[in-house]
């Protein structure tokens, strides 16, 4: 069962105060190939995302607490070239998108983004979205997830499932070199989870 409670928010760019619900229990089922949760109740995923009905600021309940002052006027700048209509509602992807977006602009990291994107392609698929959403999602989850490798964001006992995920998400972009390039790196490391080296075997097959 997906549970939730209600929870007094104050938006750190517009200031209003509203209140908001704040999920305190849910269940996952199993997951698909791209950590997709099946959850047995509800979609919790949405009600992780706070969405400020007054200027459409979204962001996890930790974001209204901890956005870095330096950074709210470019925030506010983006939201600005957003449509906007007071207490508008928005869904699952959107609020990941949207979330994804304020991510890039209040010095969020890479890994940070592209997870933002991924959960949207997750929230996508859940909502039945047009196919071409959850793509675009993917796309920019791939960029992002490749730009935090780069950057070397992950520990390295992280980086098999960063790996597997990233052939993942190629092979479902219909990429499969680039998905075989990323499988095979699980190679290098010792001691990578069974259940892991069994998923990756699996989705290597489907290249
Ligand atoms: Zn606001």
């Amino acid at each position: 069962m997906t549970m939730m409670v209600p929870k007094s928010l104050k938006c750190p760019l517009c200031v209003r105060e509203f209140e908001s619900q704040m999920v305190t229990s849910f269940s996952v089922g199993e997951k698909e190939s791209d950590f997709c949760p099946r959850y047995l109740g509800a979609n919790p995923l949405p009600a992780f995302l706070h969405v400020c009905p007054g200027c459409g600021f979204v962001g996890f309940e930790a974001d209204y607490r901890n956005l870095d002052p330096a950074k709210a006027e470019s925030v506010k700048r983006v939201l600005a070239g957003l449509q906007w209509q007071e207490g508008q509602r928005l869904g699952g992807p959107e609020r990941y998108r949207r979330a994804a977006l304020i991510a890039m602009y209040s010095g969020k990291k890479s890994a940070q983004i592209a997870d933002l994107y991924l959960q949207a392609t997750w929230c996508s698929r859940m909502d039945g979205e047009p196919e071409e959403e959850e793509k675009s999602a993917r796309k920019k989850a791939v960029k992002y997830f490749e730009l935090a490798l780069a950057a070397q964001e992950f520990d390295t006992a992280d980086l098999p499932v960063v790996h597997y995920l990233l052939g993942e998400l190629y092979r479902r972009l219909g990429e499969s070199k680039r998905a075989r390039e990323h499988f095979e790196r699980l190679d290098e490391f010792q001691g990578v989870e069974p259940w892991l080296i069994d998923w990756r075997d699996k989705q290597l097959k489907q290249c």
